[in-house]
């Protein structure tokens, strides 16, 4: 069994391997039902109209993602097998049962922490019934690795009610090449561009996550990196870029923190790339604020750095420290 100092391997595979070898300690969600969304609550998000727009956001549980990105944890919530069809359907329906009256919402997040268009993840067989489960809503958002990106997108957004937008969420990154091919995500800058124009061509609106200070990033390049990963989504044609404060929580980044390869952001370089989003007046920025408080300069500040980033997320103008 590899240890955890051995080194962070050269090739995709050996990658693989060290990856999921850093898992133990770090069990999944023993909760998991395949009947059952893993969770769901109702936010609020800025549209790309200026209108403060609520919706439903929520976790379905499914089998997890093929690949086995460097920082990922979401496979701590999801199962090892696939779901039988009808079973994201009812995950889905017993979310909007819990939510009570959702003719408010306009839109709805459907995460599924991986792969919305892989099928093993999602079956192909349930596309037809979830989206009738949308018809309500004016946006459906779903994420999908950018290798997925292709016909079977197409096929779900004709399903789709006529004016429902679909928007499809894809992991960036980062436009650094060097670490973006150690991240074991497979995917390349140029193979992101690709994805977006096919989701433009084909009526989709697109949202990218671009990594705060990802592994393999010190403190002086990170932020450099973060601004250069948003502006290149941007140039892409993404209409939305959501900020990632790269965090402990796998196994593989705490082994990477022992050795020196990776260290989390602080709070105040998040807000720096936020701002650097926000003035390049490109499209809109959010920030991912869960468990801001980890953070190594979180401490008393934190409550005072979270209030900051919610209100440019609502506002999507800086706000001043
Ligand atoms: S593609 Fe996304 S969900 Fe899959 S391992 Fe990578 S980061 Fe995680």
């Amino acid at each position: 069994m590899a240890s955890a100092a051995m080194p962070y391997p050269s090739t995709p595979a050996e990658r693989d391997r060290w990856v999921v070898a850093r898992r133990s300690g770090f069990p999944r969600d023993p909760g998991l039902d395949p009947w059952k969304a893993g969770g769901w609550c109702v936010e609020t998000e800025r549209a790309a109209s200026g209108s403060m727009e609520a919706g439903l956001a929520v976790f379905l549980t499914n089998r997890e993602c093929p690949w086995r990105c460097l920082m990922c944890d979401l496979w701590r919530h999801a199962l090892a097998t696939t779901v039988p069809v009808g079973a994201i359907p009812a995950q889905i329906d017993g979310a909007l049962r819990e939510a009570g009256d959702t003719g408010a919402l306009r839109w709805i997040k459907l995460y599924n922490a991986g792969s919305f268009f892989d099928r093993a993840a999602i079956p192909v067989a349930d596309h037809g019934v979830i989206a009738g489960q949308c018809r309500p809503f004016d946006r459906v958002v779903v994420e999908c690795h950018p290798s997925l990106v292709g016909p079977r997108v197409g096929a779900f957004r004709r399903l789709l009610r006529p004016g429902t937008r679909l928007e499809v969420a894809l992991g960036l990154e980062t436009v650094h090449p060097g670490v973006l091919e150690r991240l074991n995500k497979r995917v390349t800058p140029e193979g992101f561009a690709r994805a977006v124009a096919w989701l433009r061509e084909n009526d989709c609106d697109v949202r990218a996550f671009v990594l705060v200070k990802p592994p393999f990033m010190d403190a002086a390049m990170a932020l450099e990196w973060a601004a250069r990963s948003i502006d290149f989504a941007f140039g892409c044609g993404v209409d939305v870029v959501t900020l990632i404060p790269t965090r402990f929580g796998n196994g593989a980044l705490e082994a990477l923190g022992e050795s020196g390869g990776f260290a989390p952001p602080s709070i105040a370089m998040l807000e720096a790339a936020m701002v650097h989003g926000l003035r390049s007046g490109r499209g809109r920025v959010f920030a991912d604020l869960w468990d801001l408080e980890r953070f190594a300069d979180g401490g008393t500040g934190h409550g005072v750095a979270r209030e900051r980033l919610e209100r440019m997320n609502r506002t999507q103008t800086v706000v001043a420290a």
